[in-house]
């Protein structure tokens, strides 16, 4: 039988031992959110942030700007953010518009404030060594987790991370090499995914491809991570009906492969619960 991994379940265990580690702080970490132009999807994600912070006394404060918001206007804002004593992260919901240069926005946050791991700084501590106070990116240190919640020790361990984007299948990659895997990266130029896949005791997906993973790609026992979220449809009631990259009802059907998170449910829930314990980090960081 393939093990169900329970993101959600998972997630809520990790807010509230971050809840818990709140309470003996003498004041409440805070973060700011910098939300661009009016993006349906990205109004849901920021909502959904500010709610689950909220739920466990950390502070969210938003930054709305406009669509056509000017790059000195954001760079000024974070500016001013970085200096804030009560600001301890510091995140900008992407995408951002056109005639910003997202990568100098990322560049100007304090990396001790980067509560997406995204700046160059924790991204090179990331290439180079770990520590425990490093701000990891969210969405990879969630899959990092999720899977260690079906094998603890990940050493010698083929690993496949389909996707080579900068916020998950690159650093995913890294912290996969971190846990001594031996990790093979797949993209669109990749030509013989099945065999990699075959080959593969763990498969992470980060490609936005329904049914890119099925079945008969799958070795036995393998951990299964889907982390794309696609939209397959809308129920009638006007909800969008969501799926990953992973065949996810063949696969179940198979029982080929030892475990595999769901979508939704799976990596989505871990993305803010790592958020916000990146959150606590840099607050304690930046306590020291
Ligand atoms: P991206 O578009 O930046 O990257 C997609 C990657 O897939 C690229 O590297 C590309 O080379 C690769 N790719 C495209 N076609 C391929 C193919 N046929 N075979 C192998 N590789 C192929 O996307 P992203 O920002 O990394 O996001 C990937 C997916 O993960 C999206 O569905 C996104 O919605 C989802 N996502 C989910 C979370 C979460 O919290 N659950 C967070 C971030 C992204």
């Amino acid at each position: 039988m393939t093990i169900l991994i329970d993101g959600k379940k998972i997630a809520s265990q990790i807010k509230e031992n971050i809840k818990k580690e709140l309470e003996s702080l003498t004041s409440k970490p805070s973060f700011a959110i910098i939300l661009v132009g009016n993006n349906s999807a990205s109004e849901i994600y920021v909502r959904n942030k500010i709610r689950e912070a909220q739920n466990i006394g950390i502070i969210a404060n938003l930054f709305r700007f406009s669509e056509d918001v000017t790059q000195s206007e954001i760079t000024n804002k974070i500016k001013e953010l970085n200096k804030d004593d009560n600001t301890h992260g510091i995140i900008i919901q992407m995408p951002l518009p056109k005639q910003i240069d997202t990568k100098e926005i990322i560049n100007i946050i304090n990396p001790s404030k980067d509560v997406d791991g995204f700046n160059p700084i924790n991204v090179g501590k990331l290439n180079i060594g770990i520590e425990k106070d490093t701000l990891l990116p969210c969405t990879p240190k969630g899959c990092i987790y999720l899977l260690k919640t079906i094998e603890e020790n990940l050493s010698g361990k083929n690993a496949l991370v389909i996707g080579r984007s900068n916020i998950v299948g690159r650093p995913l990659a890294n912290l996969l090499v971190h846990e001594n895997c031996t990790v093979t990266m797949a993209h669109s130029h990749t030509k013989n995914l099945k065999d990699l896949c075959l080959n593969s005791d763990i498969i992470i997906s980060a490609v936005g491809s329904p049914n890119l993973v099925t079945a008969d790609m799958i070795k036995k026992d393998a951990i299964l991570i889907d982390v794309a979220i696609n939209q397959k449809g809308m129920t009638e009631s006007g909800k969008h009906i969501l799926c990953g990259d992973m065949d996810y009802n063949s696969i179940l059907g198979a029982g080929i492969a030892k475990a595999i998170s769901p979508v939704p449910g799976g990596v989505g829930p871990m993305t803010i619960a790592m958020l916000l314990s990146n959150v606590l980090t840099a607050y304690n960081n930046n306590s020291k």
